[in-house]
């Protein structure tokens, strides 16, 4: 089961791209505008909380949260702010982040949170016979031969490795790779899974991921 993030941001030019950014990691996103709808919003797993909203200010937001439950909170505090780490974490704030931060960093410091706050641990590494996938690194090996991939083609690996044996159509591969928002055509599934192909299997004789014709794609060791 997807991992789900509660955004809470008023800034839609923030929340936006957030929000199609951790889809392409294939995190289920909840967006909050104002505290009233993040405290009206699903059990989540994980929030990322902006301290400055609308209609309450975010420590009383973050206080209430944590009295609630224990799911972790990254605090997303504005440039200037005075705000005391210690003053966060004794709000119950896991981690915070000062903006404009790179989506990269928020990544990193979400997936680290999630792993400590998971019992059973996400995997770091997957592998497929010659095939590995570092999680954490983002680095793929094939033979002990480094593979640069984009970030989508990334995202399709992996999604392929951890569905490793089962055919994924490419309506699966819409919903949990590209965002919600963004319907691709399927030849632009076909044109990414062609390019993702080349730089796993070129040059390789045995080849590890299959068109099954009708149904979608498969990521195995055998033809
Ligand atoms: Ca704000």
């Amino acid at each position: 089961m997807a991992t789900r993030v509660l955004v809470v941001e008023d800034d839609i030019s923030i929340a936006d791209p957030l929000r199609a950014g951790l889809l392409r990691e294939g995190y289920e996103v909840v967006l909050a505008g104002t505290a009233a709808e993040a405290f009206a919003g699903p059990e989540v797993d994980i929030v990322l909380l902006d301290l400055g909203l609308p209609d309450l200010d975010g420590r009383d937001v973050c206080r209430r949260m944590r009295e609630r439950s224990a799911v972790p909170i990254i605090v997303v505090t504005a440039r200037g702010d005075e705000v005391d780490r210690v003053v966060l974490l004794e709000l119950g704030a896991d981690d915070y982040l000062v903006k404009p931060f790179a989506f990269s960093e928020m990544l990193a410091r979400l997936q680290a949170l999630i792993r400590r706050s998971n019992q059973v641990a996400e995997p770091m590494r997957l592998a497929v016979g010659p095939l590995t996938v570092d999680l954490i690194r983002r680095k793929v090996e094939r033979d002990g031969q480094v593979i640069e991939l984009q970030p989508l083609e990334f995202a399709l690996l992996e999604y392929l490795m951890r569905n490793a044996g089962r055919v994924v159509s490419k309506t699966m591969i819409m919903e949990h790779v590209w965002d919600y928002n963004f319907d691709p055509q399927t030849n632009v599934i076909e044109a990414r899974m062609s390019r993702l192909r080349d730089k796993i299997d070129h040059g390789f004789e045995r080849k590890l991921i299959h068109t099954v014709r009708g149904a979608g794609y498969v990521l195995r060791e055998t033809a």
